[in-house]
Parts: C-alpha cells; structure tokens; sequence
C-alpha cells in the first residue's frame, strides 16, 4: 500500500524506465569480472546463500541485480610471499569449494562461455573463478597449471606491488613492465585458456601483455584516467589498444575509481599501503583477518554516484567502443560504493540510468556481459 503510494509520487517516465530495466536486467547473462565476496567467506565466514545485511554480494542479492555470472576474485594480499601465497590461494578456493558444494541448486562452477550460459538459464548463478596477483604463482608456471586444474580462468597478472616478473601500476618500476619470463606467464595463459587480466599492472606491463598475448585481454576492474586521474584507471591510448586487442574494460564502482571527489581518499590508501612484516601460517593468517576487518571499518560514504558511473562507461564507449565495455564493480573490494549503487542489487538502476542516456538495449546488454562473455569465449575456446 505505502509502496504503491510512493509510486505514485514517481514520475511516470520513471516508473517505466525501471520496469524496463528490470526486465533489461533479467533477461542480460549478467556478468561481473571482479567481486571479492570471497574475502567474506573465508575471513567472516558469511552464508553468502543467504540475503545478508552487510557486504555488496551474496547470492539472493546477485539475482536481484541480474548479475548471474560473477567472477569470484580469489584476491591475496601482497605481504603474502612465495609458498604462503600459493597456500592462501588454496585456502580461498576451498573456501569456494564449500559454498559450491553446500548449494549446488543455486550456484555452479563455470568453466567456459558455453558454461556460463547454460548455469544462468537453468536459474543459478555462474561462479567464474580469478586469482588476483601474479605473485600467486610463487615464480613457477606448474602452480599455474594447477590453478587452472582446480577450474581457475583468469589472473591479474599483478596485484598493489611488483613482482617477481610484472610491474604494478602503484609500485616503483623494477622491470619495466614484464620480464622474459612473465611474457612466458602470458602465452602459458593463452595456451591454458586462461583471460589475462591487466587491472592493477604499470602501464608499460599492460602494453607488454597485449603485444605477448594472441587472445583478447580484460581490465576486471579499472575505470578511465581522464575522468578520475588515479594510477589504477587507464589512459584513452590504453583504452584504444585494448580495443584493438578485442578485450574489454570492466568499469570499477570504487571510491576515487569513478570521480575526483574521492580520488584524494585512494591516493592515500594507496601511498599508506604497509609491507607486513616477514610471518607465515597462521600468524600471518591472523593479521590478514585484522587488516581485512580494519578495511571494512573504513566504509564510508563516497560523492560518487551513479551518475559518475554512466560518465565512466560513456567515456570507455567513446573512446574504445560500445563492443569493449563491461562491468568490474569491485564489490566487496571497495569501501564506499557510490550513492544509488550501494550494493549488486541496485544495479537495474544503472541499467535505468543507460536508458535515459539513450542506451538501446542490445547496446546494455553488450555492457552486461555480453562483451566480456566473448572474451571468454575467445579464450576458453567454447
Ligand atoms: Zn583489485
């Protein structure tokens, strides 16, 4: 009744733009290239099959956004190092595994496109899984073969600091981009069917990781430097060669990703990184926890908002084109979502933002999932 009411006081235009939305949303494969839910899992041990009053994403919220194929980020912080890098991985995808395993009637493992688009017409939600740190590989090409054994398509080459072989974009350069050998990581990802993803990497990394790979690449999760000038975004001539390459930007709903009200806030996250001091097992595991519930205490409410969002997306679409645009919200990775987006469920919003854009909806649909779903299948092969 109160409902109905408030409905009322809509405009009528408005009314139909989120109906139409909705139905955009319900009907699109919904793909996101980078969620950390996963953290959540692992560290707080959420029921993420359950609608949970915290966090961006669990799985009623999933539907409700029409985002149905995620892609669970498998995210280990950099003050892990060599073997206790690998080991967390494991920890992450066994926590994947138990919420495979405890719901198979709501969520699959997907492998491929092929996967992706059957999982969401039978009505569960399509897990697509990324490790997000080339360190994650502790320097050995056979950990990356494992990984994707255990049903891992994508890395991000790096994470916030360089490692062994690839450059990031918010460390000093040591390499110059790749080494010989992360040039190796690439064409053994190609080989694999593995996306490689280029969020997070120097800007020299990402021109060398699209000369060494035969396949598309994808940016999981970054927006465009003209409009918010933080290192993680990428430049228009970043933008145009991504296109060139076939790949696809996943736009980032993060604090100082989409506007430079906030970007001050993730300059200084960025710069106040600290290196953990050498520790391993559980004690390292502990202070992961700390740090992780420390993040999660920094929410606040960021300027950005959906409006900045569209503005993002615009640019990406001007500039690289409507066939190279996607969604990487970074949800539960970030701390301040911007207003009207506050977590996945909200996403017919942005969707009804498009259509007042002018947006056709074969072109929102291309934005939601459809570009990066082949990818996918340019890399996997089905
Ligand atoms: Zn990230």
């Amino acid at each position: 009744m109160l409902l109905a009411a408030m409905a009322l006081l809509l405009p009528l235009a408005a009314q139909d733009d989120m109906a139409r939305a909705r139905r955009i949303s319900a009907e699109a494969i919904g793909i996101d290239s980078h969620i950390d839910t996963i953290q959540r899992v692992l560290i707080g041990n959420a029921d993420i099959s359950r609608r949970l009053n915290y966090g961006h994403a669990d799985i009623p919220r999933l539907h409700e956004g029409g985002m149905k194929a995620p892609w669970f980020a498998l995210w280990v912080p950099t003050y892990y190092h060599g073997a206790e890098a690998v080991r967390r991985t494991l920890d992450l995808r066994d926590a994947m595994q138990r919420v495979l395993d405890s719901h198979p009637g709501e969520i699959e493992l997907a492998l491929n496109a092929g996967d992706i688009e059957r999982i969401v017409k039978s009505g569960k939600i399509a897990a697509f899984l990324s490790i997000e740190g080339g360190h994650q590989i502790d320097d050995d090409l056979a950990v990356l073969r494992m990984y994707y054994r255990m049903g891992i398509r994508s890395m991000t080459l790096s994470h916030f600091r360089d490692n062994n072989w690839a450059d990031s974009s918010t460390d000093t350069p040591r390499h110059n981009g790749l080494t010989e050998f992360g040039k190796e990581v690439v064409r053994e990802m190609n080989r694999l069917g593995m996306v490689v993803d280029v969020s997070h990497v120097s800007d020299k990394t990402f021109y060398d990781a699209i000369a060494a790979s035969s396949k598309p690449v994808i940016l999981s999760h970054s927006s465009c430097r003209a409009l918010s000038d933080v290192p993680r975004n990428v430049t228009d001539d970043m933008l145009r060669a991504l296109a060139k390459n076939g790949g696809v930007i996943g736009i980032n709903f993060g604090e100082g990703f989409i506007s430079p009200k906030d970007a001050a806030r993730l300059r200084s996250t960025i710069s106040s990184m600290s290196d953990a001091p050498e520790m391993t097992g559980k004690t390292l595991d502990e202070y992961a926890a700390k740090e992780y519930q420390r993040d999660l205490q920094g929410s606040f409410k960021a300027a950005a908002t959906i409006e900045d969002v569209v503005a993002h997306i615009d640019h990406a679409v001007k500039i690289a084109g409507i066939d190279h645009v996607g969604i990487g919200s970074d949800f539960d990775g970030i701390t301040g979502p911007p207003q009207g987006l506050e977590d996945v469920s909200k996403m017919p919003a942005l969707v009804a933002a498009l259509l007042r854009h002018g947006y056709s909806e074969a072109d929102i649909k291309k934005i939601l999932g459809g570009n990066t779903l082949r990818v996918i299948r340019a890399v996997t092969g089905r």
